[in-house]
C-alpha cells in the first residue's frame, strides 16, 4: 500500500524516533498502517496520546517532509478537521541527505589528515598535535611533558579513504 519496503519502514521509524522522539514514532505507525488519511482526532484516540501532542508530533513529520495535510470546514460545527497522510517514499531522500552530511564531514576530516603531519608523545590520554603546534612547544608535550615523536596517520588516511568510496558508491 505505501510502497517502500519492510527495511525502508524500519529506517523510516528508527529515523523518525532519533529526530523526533517516541511519540512520533507512535503517530507514524499508525500512519503508515492505515491506508489513506487520518484526522489528528482519531489518531489521539487510538493511541490515548493528547491531541495536542498528536498535533506536535504530526507537524514534526511535515516539517521532515514525511507527512502532510488537507483541510476542509466541518459543515455542522463550522471548525476546520485536518485530514494527514503520510509520505513514507519521502524517506529516501531523508537517507540520501543524512549519508551527504556524513560524506561531507568524512571529507573535510580527511583533507585535515592528508594535508598536516602530526606529533604525539604517546601517553594515553594526551591528544597529537601537529606540526605547527610541535614547532611551537619545541616538540615538549604540554600535559606530560614527554617528547613529542612523529606520528603515523597512514592508517586514519586509508580508513576515512575506504569510507569516501563507500558513501560514494552508495550516493553516486
Ligand atoms: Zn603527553
Amino acid at each position: 500500500m505505501t510502497g517502500i519496503s519492510d527495511k525502508e519502514r524500519q529506517t523510516l521509524l528508527s529515523m523518525v524516533e532519533d529526530v523526533a522522539g517516541p511519540d512520533v514514532r507512535e503517530v507514524a505507525i499508525i500512519l503508515l498502517t492505515h491506508k489513506g488519511e487520518l484526522t489528528d482526532e482519531v489518531i489521539s484516540d487510538e493511541l490515548g496520546i493528547k491531541l495536542n501532542q498528536v498535533r506536535k508530533a504530526l507537524y514534526l513529520l511535515a516539517d521532515l517532509d514525511l507527512a502532510s495535510f488537507r483541510r476542509e470546514r466541518d459543515k455542522t460545527t463550522g471548525w476546520f478537521v485536518f485530514f494527514w497522510k503520510v509520505h513514507p517514499e519521502k524517506i529516501r531522500d531523508l537517507v540520501k541527505e543524512k549519508q551527504e552530511n556524513v560524506l561531507d564531514k568524512i571529507s573535510v576530516r580527511l583533507k585535515y589528515e592528508q594535508g598536516n603531519m602530526f606529533f604525539t608523545c604517546e601517553t594515553e590520554g594526551c591528544k597529537r598535535v601537529t606540526f605547527q603546534n610541535a614547532m611551537e612547544l619545541d616538540f615538549i608535550c604540554m600535559v606530560c611533558e614527554s617528547r613529542l615523536e612523529s606520528f603515523d596517520n597512514s592508517k586514519i588516511i586509508s580508513v576515512l579513504e575506504k569510507k569516501v568510496d563507500q558513501l560514494n558508491e552508495i550516493l553516486h
